[in-house]
């Protein structure tokens, strides 16, 4: 009991030090190079410990202090503190139903490089998929793959996955049932780093809520509308997940009993409604004419062709349905419409409104906007690299190494 006693302050002080450093590495990922004073204001911790704790992350390689500057306050300067974007990286890949992606980012959310290739739509062999990976891969960067800075690689996927270890247990748009994804990538990939897989939705509302629209945004609800519909919902500041992860599957949320038949087996899901194949039968085009057949329809759209309208019109209103429904159950500050929903944002807006306001309880709606999200076709990817930063952000001491000393320690 006594060296327990004697061993606790140690203990403590040690936890405390370690959550200290991820709150300043946090800070900086998210919000960019903050002044020493900034993070002494940002943080309430004293002057004194934010030397120390910069010091630390500089020594480890993490941070880099650039020279002081003054900031229009009285007093001395106060260096500016960033993370070194190219020494500590992420791999991400997005595995979209029309393309894939692969980029590595620089902590901080910096791309350094990207690549995005188009591939056919319709069902794939996870072998395909891992070599095109692969050889994406191996074209970014320098020579040397994997890249000594890498420290995990993010994958978002069009797909239905588990939390705990990334196994894709259903990929309608992919054709893939039980695809344990993150294990077979690194073999793929011959990499020891850590893999971590998450839902293309869920990611791009990720990407949004840190780097996009939804910027300090606590409550919000992310639509991604492509040929599937999904979403990824923030709760409290949190992904809401469910038990398994496989939560925010709202694109099979049934709207329509007397609706058609949707990919997952059922009839009437709000993705046979909305997603982009009803856009297209609507508007008297095949079902699967794509991208292309979208881009045509907003042309149409903008020189006034009334079946577009009315199509985008009818979209417009079921979206509205569906968001009635998700508004009431969970009272977002911010409902962000990405994917093809952002493009077609303009043609479906008064329709959509129209439904929620004649839909929805008083009460939440007055209390959402409705806006289209502002990082494009890359949110899922961008939101992969945060998933692979997750665990230097929780613990950066962790990832310190041999490279800190233990005299360094001492004075913090
Ligand atoms: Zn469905």
């Amino acid at each position: 009991l006594p060296q327990a006693s004697r061993l606790d302050p140690g203990l403590r002080s040690e936890t405390v030090r370690r959550a200290n450093l991820s709150v300043i590495v946090r800070g900086l990922h998210e919000h960019g190079p903050l002044s020493r004073s900034e993070l002494v204001s940002e943080t309430g911790l004293t002057r004194s410990a934010i030397r120390g704790l910069v010091g630390q992350l500089v020594d480890s390689g993490l941070a880099v202090e650039d020279r002081a500057v003054r900031l229009g306050t009285p007093g001395r300067p106060s260096p500016l503190v960033r993370l070194d974007a190219a020494a500590t990286t992420a791999l991400a890949f997005d595995i979209a139903v029309d393309s894939l992606a692969a980029a590595i980012v620089g902590l901080g959310g910096v791309v350094l490089e990207e690549v995005r290739i188009d591939r056919p739509r319709g069902h794939s062999s996870v072998e395909d998929v891992l070599a095109d990976l692969a050889q994406l891969a191996a074209g970014l960067g320098d020579t040397r793959f994997p890249d000594p800075t890498m420290i995990g690689i993010g994958v978002a996927v069009a797909g239905v996955v588990r939390r705990s270890d990334g196994l894709v247990a259903i990929a309608p748009n992919l054709g893939w049932t039980n695809v344990p994804l993150g294990a077979r990538l690194s073999v793929a990939l011959g990499v020891a780093v850590p893999v971590a897989v998450g839902n293309e939705a869920d990611l791009g509302g990720l990407a949004e809520h840190r780097r996009g629209v939804a910027v300090g945004v606590d409550d919000v609800l992310y639509v991604s509308g492509e040929v599937g519909v999904g979403g990824g919902l923030i709760v409290g500041g949190s992904p809401l997940e469910g038990a398994a992860g496989y939560g925010g599957e709202i694109g099979h949320m049934p709207v329509n009993p007397a609706g058609s038949s949707c990919r997952c087996g059922s009839t009437g899901c709000w993705e046979t409604e909305v997603g982009e194949e009803a856009l297209l039968t609507r508007s008297g085009r095949p079902r699967d004419a794509g991208r292309a057949g979208v881009d045509e329809i907003l042309c149409d759209a903008e020189a006034g062709v009334a079946q577009a309208l009315a199509a985008l019109a009818d979209v417009g209103s079921w979206l509205g349905v569906g968001l009635a429904g998700l508004v009431n159950i969970l009272n977002p500050r911010l409902v962000v419409l990405g994917g093809q929903f952002s493009r077609i944002f303009p043609f479906v807006r008064d329709s959509l409104q129209a439904e929620l306001e004649r839909r929805a309880l008083l009460a939440p709606r007055g209390l959402v906007r409705v806006v289209p999200a502002s990082l494009g076709i890359d949110a899922p990817l961008l939101g992969a690299a945060e998933l692979a930063f997750e665990p230097i952000l929780a613990d950066p001491a962790a990832w310190f190494g041999p490279r800190l000393g233990s005299a360094r320690l001492a004075t913090a």
